[in-house]
């Protein structure tokens, strides 16, 4: 039966990047057996622009039709006057909240052709692989109350609250265990379980889900602040990590950092098994390229990857893509971030034609 995958192009560079995906799923329904149909609606400022919305509804009913969307970026200068509720970034939000997905994947990956291009060293990153999984919907940038006030004396005093239930956790927790039986089987959740109530909570919760449903599955519990110490001492001793909204945020963004140019980084958020997933590259519209044909499509079309694998239900074709991507970048294809001077249009081509060979 056909999926759908949903292109959400937005603003900046996002449709440079999605043109090149499409033509990777395009290549891929033409010659390599994927029965995909692709749709494509308006959605962030370019969405504004046409219709006084940045998620129309017909874009939001769109998405929650498809089995995957797939979004480029939004936002921009263009639209940092316009109201808040009316700004790209609100459309985003708005459809994450739509489509209810609450855990957030993002991999940290070196590929070896760039383990130079990291921070730290060669030996440490080469060959790195390892994904974060994130609650995305709850914790404390959502927590109730929140405020800040002006005590009797003059001081203000701001309150914000870290919140989890049981149910919030153990689904996030799934997805993990779910990840990792796919990989090298092994979950790491860090929490403050020694300082926080939530994180004492955390750790039992994952505890009993992996005593019930997933002890093939090793687990080790770390604190948070450990965590981003061995990320950065010995990446590659993790494989999937779970954590909560704050904390994997900043440790999400601490892996990122690993492996070299933001135009390389895909996500996914995921809700109830069988919803649709949401895509996107990690970057921005990237305003100060956007129109040249210079940006690096890699993150758009490894975020195709993650929803060939985790929204399409065709793990070879993501395999297949993966290692067409790592030997377009083997075979020295570089954009310009990465120090090379190959176009957008040109590294999809390199991208093609390493799925060709
Ligand atoms: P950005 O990620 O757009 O750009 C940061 C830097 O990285 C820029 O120098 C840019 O040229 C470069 N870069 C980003 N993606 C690249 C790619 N694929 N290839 C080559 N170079 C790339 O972040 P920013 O400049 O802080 O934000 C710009 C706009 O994007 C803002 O309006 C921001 O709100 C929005 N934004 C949107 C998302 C999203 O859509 N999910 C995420 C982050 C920022």
């Amino acid at each position: 039966m056909s999926k759908t995958l949903l292109l959400l192009p937005g603003d900046g560079i996002g449709p440079e990047v999605c043109a090149e995906t499409a033509r990777v799923a395009e290549w891929m329904n033409a010659y390599g057996q994927l029965n995909v149909s692709l749709d494509e609606r308006p959605f962030g400022g370019a969405a504004y622009d046409l219709s006084g919305s940045p998620l129309p509804e017909e874009t939001k009913a769109a998405a929650l039709a498809s089995d995957a969307a797939l979004m480029g970026a939004v936002g921009g200068p263009k639209w940092a006057g316009s109201p808040r509720d009316k700004r790209p970034e609100a459309g985003l939000l708005g459809l994450r909240k739509a489509m209810q997905v609450f855990a957030n994947l993002r991999p940290a990956l070196c590929f070896d052709a760039l383990a130079d291009a990291s921070t730290l060293k060669r030996e440490v990153v080469a060959g790195l692989d390892i994904m974060i999984v994130r609650e995305l919907t709850g914790g404390v940038y959502f927590g109730e109350p929140r405020f800040i006030e002006t005590l009797p004396d003059g001081q203000r005093r701001a309150v914000d609250t870290q919140v989890y239930t049981t149910h919030e956790i153990e689904r996030v927790a799934r997805v993990a265990f779910e990840l990792a039986r796919g990989r090298r089987n092994k979950v790491a959740s860090a929490e403050k379980s020694n300082v926080m109530e939530t994180g004492l909570l955390w750790r039992e919760v994952v505890t009993d889900l992996h005593k019930r449903d997933y002890a093939d599955v090793e687990l080790e519990h770390i604190l948070a602040d450990n965590a981003a110490m061995q990320l950065v001492r010995n990446p590659k001793g993790f494989d999937v990590i779970v954590t909560d909204n704050l904390f994997g945020d900043i440790l999400s963004d601490e892996a990122s950092q690993l492996t070299g140019s933001i135009g390389l980084l895909p996500s996914a958020a995921l809700g109830i098994a069988g919803a649709p997933g949401l895509y996107e590259p990690v970057h921005g519209s990237a305003p100060d390229i956007a129109g040249q044909g210079i940006a690096n499509p890699l993150a758009a079309i490894l975020s195709f990857e993650m929803a060939l694998r985790s929204s399409l239900d065709r793990a070879d074709l993501a395999d297949r893509l993966f290692a067409a991507v790592k030997s377009a970048l083997d075979g020295g294809a570089r954009t310009r971030d990465l120090g090379g001077s190959l176009t957008t249009r040109q590294m999809g081509d390199a991208v093609i034609a390493a799925l060709e060979r």
